[in-house]
């Protein structure tokens, strides 16, 4: 980056980060039909070429990334392959985020078996690239409630490989009230808390993930903006903000990059944080993010700079932690 903070991503999903040349390898090797075969042809199945209706139709894209997981070898690569890459992007800590019921979803596969496959896949690359990695198990809302206790029985049997959990999907349909005791025995767990909310609900989304299911960050919180309580509330108790341009834009959540609340959040010193949510499908680097949020949303250096800051402190790291990054990029 520019100046000598370090360069965090907090928003990715490992599940929408899969190279394109990944699937049409994993697919020949294991006879899977896919529109097309070479990187150009298929693209436009996987990435975003127009701007989608909504939450739900990104998530379609997805479709070709979890078709190709055809056993848990499969689940070990995609998770290798995601921290090489964020070594290519220069980043110096990420949490990266999946859903193993998701991931397990197109081939019947055993979720714990995925939770396993990615957490060895997340380690080895760690180790092998020294790049420190944290992982946050998601609960799929779209599945409902009785298969995300399934999901976080799956979760738990690495518990002290995770560093917090996750609520993501449809939004509207399966609000947060459905998944409380879930949230309550992950931090009995010991696990951290935050959840996709306010992406295509209102603020009563935000204060629900808030008081309801004990959220410290909160994936996109668009909404937020809408109600100036909660906005005070928001900066008062240090509550991150996971932002995510080039997706809030391609699912038509913001009508452009101009108008996102990214800018109002740091005016109004909210922990507001640039991520990438799925650079696989969205077809951006965290480098990327930062040069939309400079260009297009406005922001300063000093804003910039404030938001990586803010990522550090938003980290699911213990301060020792934190210090020794602050450090290393020094
Ligand atoms: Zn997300």
């Amino acid at each position: 980056m520019l100046n000598n903070t370090p360069l965090i991503d907090l928003h990715r999903h490992l599940d929408g980060s899969v190279r394109l040349n990944t699937i049409i390898e994993l697919a020949q090797k294991y006879g899977i039909t896919l529109p097309a075969y070479t990187l150009d042809e298929l693209r436009p199945y996987v990435q975003i070429m127009e701007n989608q209706p909504g939450v739900m139709a990104f998530i379609e894209k997805f479709r070709y990334m979890t078709a190709i997981l055809a056993d848990e070898n499969c689940c070990y690569r995609i998770a290798y392959e995601c921290v090489e890459d964020l070594k290519q992007e220069e980043i110096d800590y990420a949490e990266l985020r999946f859903s193993p019921w998701f991931m397990a979803e197109a081939h019947q596969l055993n979720a714990s078996a995925v939770v396993e496959a990615v957490v060895h896949g997340v380690q080895d690359a760690s180790r092998e690239f020294r790049l420190p990695v944290g992982l946050i198990g998601i609960l799929s809302r779209t599945y409902g409630p009785e298969t995300a206790w399934k999901e976080l029985q799956a979760l738990k049997t690495r518990r002290d490989d995770l560093v917090a959990l996750d609520l993501a999907g449809d939004e509207i349909n399966f609000p947060g009230d459905l998944f409380v005791d879930h949230f309550k025995m992950a931090r009995d767990l010991g696990w951290n808390v935050t959840i996709h909310a306010g992406e295509s609900c209102g603020p009563e989304s935000i204060w629900q993930a808030i008081h309801g299911l004990g959220a410290q960050r909160i994936g996109h919180g668009i909404s937020a903006i809408q109600d100036r309580v909660l906005m005070d509330y928001l900066q008062k108790h240090a509550i991150g903000i996971e932002c995510n341009l080039t997706s809030n834009v391609q699912t038509s959540i913001v009508e452009d990059y101009a108008s996102h609340p990214l800018k109002q959040f740091l005016e109004e010193n909210i922990q507001a944080t640039i991520n990438t949510d799925d650079p696989g499908i969205s077809a951006v680097t965290i480098l990327d993010e930062y040069k939309f949020a400079e260009s297009l949303v406005g922001l300063t250096a000093e804003q910039l700079e404030q938001a990586q800051r803010n990522a550090l402190q938003q980290a699911f790291l213990s301060d020792a932690i934190k210090k020794e990054l602050l450090a290393r990029t020094k």
